[in-house]
């Protein structure tokens, strides 16, 4: 903190940098005042399979802020690890996600997973040992969960994310690389990584329709995936012109608000219900006169 003053001293007078400070040590105490009240909520967006069947759901956290309202990940995630709470908050939405689990195998839909995303500092953490308490804690089954990892989580330090990666999988937990496409993956440890499928970063899919090199970009990341017996899940899928090219170019599952916009579990339940096919038992349930 001298230094700091020091540093300020010498270059004069910065307003913006004492601005910034205290913004963010504002930032810091209330995020620890939102531990203490439980303000962390969980949005959740739906997944579905190119023929149009529901298969998941992506759990996003959001801050239920009191004066501010909703407030997204992006502004706080980065916070919250550089201030050594990313552990606890990332505990929290791995609480918050298998009990949400639970209810939708109440509901008679705990064949669908519910897809959780790990900060970089969580994953060098005690990521196992979290995912492993909130299994047992809640009684999940095998294929409850999936963990969403960035390329870069992974790379950094490969050899140790492999053993962690295959630590998760034995406890029935699949695992996704978010936003593909974006990090420099190695190919040659792709192959060797016990990952599940790779999501196809939005930035690709979004000017599907008239840039060739995303198309590209797409159909190279689908036949890689195919090669290495990997599924894809297409993200932030806006239109019916981008959903249609993606099934037909093969990928697995697709993502985005053309499809379902992040909401409260209720409204994502009911679009998954939505599609569900008629012989599905829920839907025969459903239909059932009472
Ligand atoms: P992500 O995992 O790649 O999640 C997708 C983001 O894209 C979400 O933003 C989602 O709301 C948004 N999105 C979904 N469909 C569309 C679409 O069709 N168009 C556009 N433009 N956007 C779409 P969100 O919820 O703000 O989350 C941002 C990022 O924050 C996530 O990116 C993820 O990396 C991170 N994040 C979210 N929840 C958590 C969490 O519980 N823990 C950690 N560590 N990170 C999280
Ligand atoms: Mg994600
Ligand atoms: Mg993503
Ligand atoms: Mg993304």
């Amino acid at each position: 903190q001298a230094k700091r003053l020091g540093r300020n001293r010498a270059v004069g007078y910065d307003a913006s940098f004492d601005a910034n400070t205290s913004e963010r040590l504002q930032l810091v105490k209330e995020l620890r005042e939102a531990f203490e009240n439980n303000e962390f909520v969980l949005a959740f967006q739906p997944v579905f399979h190119r023929d149009g069947r529901p298969v998941a759901m992506e759990a996003l956290v959001r801050w239920n802020h009191p004066e501010q309202g909703e407030i997204p990940p992006g502004r706080f995630i980065t916070v919250c690890e550089e201030s050594g709470m990313i552990g606890e908050l990332g505990r929290r939405v791995l609480t918050m996600a298998a009990k949400h689990h639970k209810r939708l195998s109440a509901l008679g839909l705990g064949q669908f997973r519910i897809a959780v995303n790990v900060s970089a500092a969580q994953f060098a953490e005690s990521l196992y040992e979290d995912v492993q308490q909130a299994m047992v804690d809640h009684g999940l089954r095998p294929g409850a969960l999936e963990l969403e990892l960035t390329e870069s989580m992974i790379m950094d330090n490969p050899e140790r994310a492999i053993a962690t990666m295959e630590a998760l999988t034995h406890l029935g937990v699949s695992i996704a690389v978010d936003d593909f496409g974006t990090g420099y993956s190695s190919l040659s440890y792709l192959k060797r990584l016990p990952i599940r499928r790779l999501k196809i970063d939005r930035s690709f899919v979004r000017d599907l329709a008239d840039n060739d090199s995303d198309r590209s970009i797409c159909q190279s990341v689908i036949a890689l995936a195919k090669a290495l017996e990997l599924e894809t899940v297409a993200e932030g899928v806006e239109t019916p012109a981008q959903r249609d090219w993606l099934a037909e170019h093969g990928v697995d599952e697709l993502q985005g608000y053309f499809l379902g916009k992040p909401t409260r579990f209720e409204g994502a339940v009911a679009l998954m219900v939505k599609a569900l096919p008629a012989d599905h038992p829920v839907v025969a349930a459903l239909s059932r006169p009472m």
